[in-house]
């Protein structure tokens, strides 16, 4: 897996999370509709500079802030997720104390059990979303499940590469969002307490590492740290450096 990509290809770290996106789907892990979102994700991704910009940076440290805070965080994981950081997501729920749980926009049985023995293998020691008896209001009723005692639940839900309508619709429940989407127009960053702009493979990692430096600090440090966010100026920070093309 990546093997064939010479590390001095300018493209390289796109073209192996390309590859492990295709093995995702291979393995039954990822729907073939998730490679049309990782193929729209690379064409932010090229022009953001492949790089996470500084209010990403910021942000990630917010969300990090936000999780630790949280009663009940849970971090939603789909089938892009589980192929292109299974171990990263893994590390940050440890770091964050936070619950993982399947959730996917084409959900099936068998995809569901398949991405949990992954998360497992990497290292997830409990997975949810097997059950998922419960429901989001205001949507049809397959892409609405989720456990009861899981993202129901939440009070903070880190949601990477949603749906822009099942966004929305666990926003109107009150739960808070730190969405990671590439596209800061998409309506999932719009609906984000904390929008990510930035690649999952980056984001992931950096949130588990902020979360392990912040773990001592006190409540209201951690507090200072999300007031002090604005999601309508990274959005738009984001949005200038994808325009301007000047990184
Ligand atoms: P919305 O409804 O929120 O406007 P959408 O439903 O059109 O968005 P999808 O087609 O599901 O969005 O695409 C998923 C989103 O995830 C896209 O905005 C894409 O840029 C983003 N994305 C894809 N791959 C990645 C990745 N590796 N890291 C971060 N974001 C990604």
């Amino acid at each position: 897996m990546g093997d064939d990509v010479p590390p001095d290809h300018p493209r390289h770290d796109s073209l192996v999370t390309r590859e492990r996106v295709v093995d995702g789907v291979e393995r039954g892990i990822t729907s073939r509709a998730g490679l049309v979102a990782q193929g729209r994700g690379e064409a932010f991704d090229y022009l953001l500079g492949e790089q996470t910009v500084e209010s990403a940076a910021r942000a990630e440290r917010a969300a990090a802030a936000l999780l630790l805070r949280a009663d009940h965080p849970v971090v939603s994981v789909n089938g892009n997720v589980a192929a292109l950081v299974p171990e990263a997501v893994g590390g940050l729920a440890r770091a964050a104390g936070a619950d993982v749980e399947v959730n996917l926009f084409h959900r099936t049985e068998a995809r569901v059990e398949r991405i949990a023995a992954h998360l497992r293998a990497n290292g997830v020691e409990e997975v949810k979303g097997l059950t998922a008896e419960a429901r989001i209001p205001g949507l049809d009723h397959e892409r609405a499940k989720v456990d009861a005692d899981g993202i129901a639940a939440a009070d903070v839900v880190l949601v990477p590469l949603e749906d822009g309508d099942r966004a929305a619709a666990l926003a109107a429940t009150g739960t808070e969002e730190i969405v990671v989407d590439l596209n800061p127009l998409s309506r999932s960053a719009r609906a984000a307490t904390v929008p990510v702009v930035d690649n999952v493979v980056r984001a992931v990692p950096a949130m588990a590492a902020h979360a392990r430096a912040l773990a001592d600090r006190p409540p209201a440090d951690l507090d200072d740290i999300v007031a002090r966010f604005d999601a309508d100026a990274a959005r738009a920070d984001a949005e200038r450096a994808i325009r301007s093309g000047e990184l």
